[in-house]
């Protein structure tokens, strides 16, 4: 399964700190990118997650 349903989506934008509706948070997620329709600021998501770490192969046992 993949993790990247573990990308942070921001509420609100940090330009202005208007309310974005759960539907933009899901655009937001989808595109990365989300221009404010208040302050028409574009929010970029950062890709977290979107990097698969070079896997440390720490030992078990
Ligand atoms: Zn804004």
């Amino acid at each position: 399964m993949s993790d990247q349903l573990n990308i942070k989506v921001p509420d609100s934008c940090p330009h202005c700190g208007h309310k974005l509706t759960p539907w933009q948070q899901v655009l937001l997620k989808v595109d990365k990118a989300l221009v404010c329709k208040n302050c028409w600021y574009r929010i970029i998501l950062e890709d977290v997650g979107e990097q698969n770490k070079t896997d440390k192969k720490d030992s078990e046992k």
